[in-house]
């Protein structure tokens, strides 16, 4: 027979687990009304009474900033440093691999650039290493990579056949989420990564990856489902690994998200 103190102690574990799932999701919108919730994913894109969206503190959330439009394409806006002029990823990591703009980088064992083909059509873009990728200096080797690899295997990707990195290069102390100057800092590096690149698609994986790159407050389930233009190249969302080994449940709607990135990237071989 449980104690008091366990079934509070429960009850707080299950509570925590749902918040972090809907922060998955749906970012940091709080729903008071499920319904109402699952109707905005319904409708993407379209007008919806947006009502009884508000914040964790009861705030109602403006408009405009759960927009499922992306924002237009704009020129980047790079900083005035050496490394912009780098014509090839070797070279630029070779520029930027000491960086310690912010504070991630006293912090690091690694600097993770990214791996894979650099002459890769697919370009797959997480959110930041972990502890094993800082230790490997390699992103996506963890468990969640392990997961990701099967992921590719299910649409016959090899992982060296595609090109992975990170929005962040380097890890946030115990895998907090990255901070907006962190953000600011690092995204660049990844811009000259996409220009050098030329991928013809782009594979975010998970929520916060694709509202970076695309500058937008939209939730992982506004984002889902669609291909998106980013800047002429065909971008998809899918579920972070980390996030279905969490969650097994989301693994049958991420294997839907990857099968049809697969059939633009064969369409795109065809046309
Ligand atoms: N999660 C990420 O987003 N990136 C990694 O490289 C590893 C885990």
């Amino acid at each position: 027979m449980p104690t008091p103190e366990e079934e509070f102690k429960e009850i707080l574990s299950k509570t925590e687990t749902y918040f972090k799932q809907e922060q998955e999701l749906y970012g940091d919108t709080f729903f008071l009304d499920g319904a109402e919730r699952d109707m905005k994913s319904s409708t993407e894109g379209k007008s919806v009474q947006r009502a009884a969206e508000v914040d964790l503190f009861g705030n109602p959330v403006a408009a405009e900033t759960l927009s499922s439009k992306v924002s237009e394409p704009q020129p980047f806006h790079y900083p005035n440093e050496p490394w912009v002029a780098a014509q090839s990823l070797d070279e630029l990591n070779k520029l930027i691999c000491n960086c310690t703009k912010c504070a991630l980088g006293h912090t690091r064992a690694n600097f993770v650039f990214g791996v894979g083909n650099p002459k890769a059509e697919i370009m797959l873009i997480g959110e930041a290493p972990g502890a094993e990728e800082d230790a490997q200096g390699e992103p996506f080797v963890g468990r969640a990579g392990q997961l990701l690899n099967k992921i590719l295997e299910a649409i016959r990707f090899k992982r060296e056949e595609v090109y992975i990195c990170n929005i962040l290069k380097c890890r946030p102390p115990n895998n907090r989420d990255p901070q907006p100057d962190e953000i600011e800092t690092c995204l660049p590096h990844l811009w000259r990564q996409i220009e050098i690149m030329k991928p013809k698609m782009i594979l975010c994986l998970g929520r916060i990856s694709a509202q970076v790159l695309m500058g937008t407050n939209a939730s992982l389930a506004q984002l889902r489902g669609k291909v998106h233009d980013y800047r002429g190249i065909k971008l998809m969302v899918t579920y972070h690994p980390a996030a279905l080994l969490r969650n097994p449940n989301w693994k049958r709607p991420c294997w839907e998200d990857v099968q049809i990135f697969r059939k633009l990237y064969d369409e795109m071989k065809q046309s």
